[in-house]
């Protein structure tokens, strides 16, 4: 049976899956995390490129089955809640990790900010994700999906669209369409945030009128003066600007600034 709650989908399209493995480009010393291993659509694949696997998995009666058909030497199973997980455990001296999994849809965004604030363990990330989440993640300025997540997420990593799923690539299958984005930690942000909450909350606090001027949803956070400081038309609508530009405004407003 399936758990509604734990966002269970899962893939049966053997092409599909072949695709997703072939596109990480596996090298055998690879350490590789899959999240949400289920009944094992993509770990046997990937079992069959490398020598050993971590799978982070949440339901009991699939860790068992894990359990039973494979052996600890090969698949390491984590029995745990991946938005509690401490990734970073994992992680060998000498590499980053590799993270794969076709996501529960209900929590990917969590997931992903969570797996985001362990960046500096992590090389990349190959998920399996709702189609409109993907688009969001992977926008760019001034297109309808750019927002708070295309902000936010781009502002740690490049973010890659790979390729589209079907909803018949599953079952049961979901209701939407899905996507596979590939998303790349910056090493270091190209353009830092001095305080990575304010920029958070400028960006929310600019989206709450996706339609207007910026300078209307920002009223009360920035003056006319400091977006011209900030070298940003204030006339523009807050999906015409780019994470450059939300950084620049959000070091220059940052509560503290003045004390810097
Ligand atoms: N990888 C399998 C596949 O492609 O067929 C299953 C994918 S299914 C969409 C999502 C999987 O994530 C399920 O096995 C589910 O039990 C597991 N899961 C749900 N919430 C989780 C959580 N918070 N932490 C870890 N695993 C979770």
């Amino acid at each position: 049976r399936t758990r509604k709650r734990f966002g269970q989908h899962f893939l049966h399209d053997r092409n599909l899956v072949d695709l997703m493995v072939r596109t990480l480009g596996l090298q055998k010393d690879d350490t590789l995390v899959e999240i949400g291993p289920g009944r094992g659509a993509l770990t046997y694949p990937l079992l069959e490129d490398i020598p050993h696997l971590h799978v982070v998995e949440l339901d009991r009666d699939l860790i068992a089955l894990l359990r039973q058909e494979n052996s600890p030497e090969r698949l390491t199973i984590h029995e745990s809640d991946a938005l509690r997980f401490d990734f970073r455990t994992l992680k060998p001296a000498d590499k980053p990790l590799r993270v794969i999994g076709n996501l529960p849809y209900n929590i990917s965004t969590p997931l992903i900010f969570h797996l985001l604030s362990q960046a500096d363990a992590i090389s990349d990330m190959t998920f399996m994700l709702q189609k409109e989440v993907v688009d969001r993640l992977t926008a760019s300025p001034g297109t309808r999906d750019w927002g708070r997540l295309s902000i936010m997420v781009q502002y740690h990593c490049q973010a890659d669209y790979l390729f589209f799923v079907p909803p018949e690539a599953f079952s049961p299958p979901p209701r939407v369409d899905s996507a596979v984005v590939r998303l790349i930690p910056h090493a270091s942000p190209p353009h830092p945030a001095d305080d990575e909450e304010h920029l958070r909350r400028l960006v929310a606090q600019a989206f709450t009128q996706r339609r207007k001027a910026i300078r209307n949803s920002l009223k009360s956070q920035v003056t006319l003066d400091q977006f011209e400081q900030a070298g940003i038309d204030a006339g523009l609508r807050p999906d015409q600007l780019s994470v450059a530009d939300y950084v620049a405004l959000a070091n220059i407003t940052r509560p503290d600034s003045a004390k810097a």
